[in-house]
């Protein structure tokens, strides 16, 4: 049997202490749930299942957090990328407006949780600031300040002059201010979830890629290399990696998102003095940009930022020099930082920026396509799929379940949509005023 990929070399990996592994699935095991994947959804919904009593066997490819979960920007954002609160209501309608709350309580949700079973994730509840680089984008800022606050939300429409002093940077124009959100380090959540989930019993296996699922009288039947579980109710919680281990096991699921490269990247420890007037209320931020702007302070003084790239070739280096030069414009207090870390990873985008919630088929459940924003979202639905396998009406449920619809033409688009970041550039430099 192949051994299972390392982990990535990300800043996380670095600074976050190992686990020991967990053993291979062998031989055959019968359980009430199997959950395909352990990153933050896997591990979530996990945790809601056990605790109210049921058996519950995660498989994991390689090791826990190996995914997204592993490899982000870690800010804990209770909002989604573009899909806006009231279009979501437009077009879902009472099961919207539940989806949007969700959303809204979703910081709060991982925050909470984090406290509850102290986990020791580096969490700082600090808040999460998306600041508008022209007066347009003030505007939409506005109007979902006020869309937020509505659901009851931490919202507040920032000044340019109240942004410079919160940001740092007089280069934005206004922000939209959450007090809800802020940034973890996410491979020391998922790994200290997968502790909690051990300990409220649920059973999980590393190193045990599922290769095929199959419906037999019996249940479902997941087989790995050397064994198989069958199981009554599956999560396929593999999300932007559903292909990544096997192609055939899920295709029409992983065909309904374009997996797209993300770039992540860790300053060296900067100094107190750059550390007091960046951020110095430590909130995350991320902009209004297409090509988006976004960083966090860690716990050792780096700032953890990244960006996008429509050609990988020679990425790491490409985007050292990009992202330098345009933090020291940002912030001539910083200069050009020195960076030694930069990985990347898989975001699961749609084109509507909205989630996908499957039941797939009879006692088959998956969400996938975070758009860049699942760290809060996935860890607040693990209770609502618990909930979903327990029978919840679909109609009482805070998400809106639809069909997977798998993109046509999918391998064109995942060669195309890093070209789409040529267009986002055009439209952040050429923004209506
Ligand atoms: C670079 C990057 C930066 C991001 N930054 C942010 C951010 O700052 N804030 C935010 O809100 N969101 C962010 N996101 C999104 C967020 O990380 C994801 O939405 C979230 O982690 C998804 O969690 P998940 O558990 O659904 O999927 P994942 O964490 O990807 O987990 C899926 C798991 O399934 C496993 N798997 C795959 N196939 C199989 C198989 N056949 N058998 C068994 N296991 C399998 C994989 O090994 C993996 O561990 C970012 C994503 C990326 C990639």
């Amino acid at each position: 049997m192949m051994p299972p990929p390392a982990m990535p070399a990300t800043l996380w990996a670095a600074v976050t202490p190992e686990t020991p592994a967990r053993p291979a699935l062998e031989g055959e095991w019968r359980t009430d749930v199997a959950v395909v994947g352990a990153g933050f959804t896997g591990l979530s919904v996990a945790l809601a299942l056990a605790g109210r009593g049921h058996r519950v066997v995660v498989l994991e490819a390689a090791r826990v957090g190996w995914g997204a979960s592993g490899r982000n920007n870690g800010q804990v954002i209770p909002t989604l990328t573009g899909a806006e609160p009231d279009a979501i209501v437009a077009r879902h309608g009472e099961t919207g407006e539940r989806f949007v709350r969700l959303v809204a309580g979703s910081a709060d949700a991982l925050f909470g949780l984090v406290r509850a079973h102290a986990i020791a994730c580096e969490a700082e509840q600090t808040g999460w600031v998306q600041p508008a680089h022209s007066p347009g984008r003030v505007r939409l800022s506005a109007a979902r300040v006020e869309a937020w606050a509505r659901r009851s939300a931490p919202v507040r429409l920032l000044d340019a002059a109240e942004t410079a002093r919160l940001v740092g940077s007089s280069a934005w124009h206004g922000a939209m201010l959450n007090t809800s959100g802020g940034h973890i380090n996410p491979l020391a959540l998922a790994r200290g979830l997968a502790g909690v989930v051990e300990a409220a019993g649920a059973t999980l296996f590393e190193a045990s890629p599922v290769q095929s699922l199959t419906r037999a009288r019996t249940g479902w039947v997941l087989s790995t290399p050397r064994g198989r579980v069958i199981a009554d109710q599956v999560v396929m919680a593999a999300n932007a990696y559903t292909d990544a281990f096997a192609p055939r096991l899920a295709p029409a699921l992983a065909r309904s998102l374009v997996p797209v490269l993300s770039w992540q990247m860790a300053t060296e420890p900067l100094p107190a003095a750059v550390r007091a007037t960046v951020l110095p209320g430590r909130q995350a931020l991320s902009d209004t940009h297409g090509d988006l702007r976004f960083f966090r302070w860690d716990a050792r003084g780096r700032l953890v930022t990244g960006g996008a790239l429509i050609v990988p070739l020679n990425g790491a280096e490409r985007l050292k020099r990009l992202v330098g030069v345009r933090l020291a414009a940002l912030f001539p207090q910083m200069g050009v930082p020195r960076f030694d870390r930069v990985w990347n990873g898989r975001l699961g985008m749609t084109a509507d920026r909205m989630p996908r919630f499957h039941r797939v088929a009879e006692g088959l459940w998956s969400w996938i396509a975070c758009n860049g924003r699942g760290v809060a979202l996935s860890v607040a639905l693990g209770p609502v799929l618990a909930d979903a396998i327990e029978g919840a009406a679909p109609a009482e449920l805070p998400v809106p379940l639809t069909a997977v619809a798998p993109y046509p033409l999918h391998g064109v688009a995942r060669c195309v949509a890093p070209a789409l970041l040529a267009l986002y550039r055009y439209r952040d430099a050429h923004e209506p005023g």
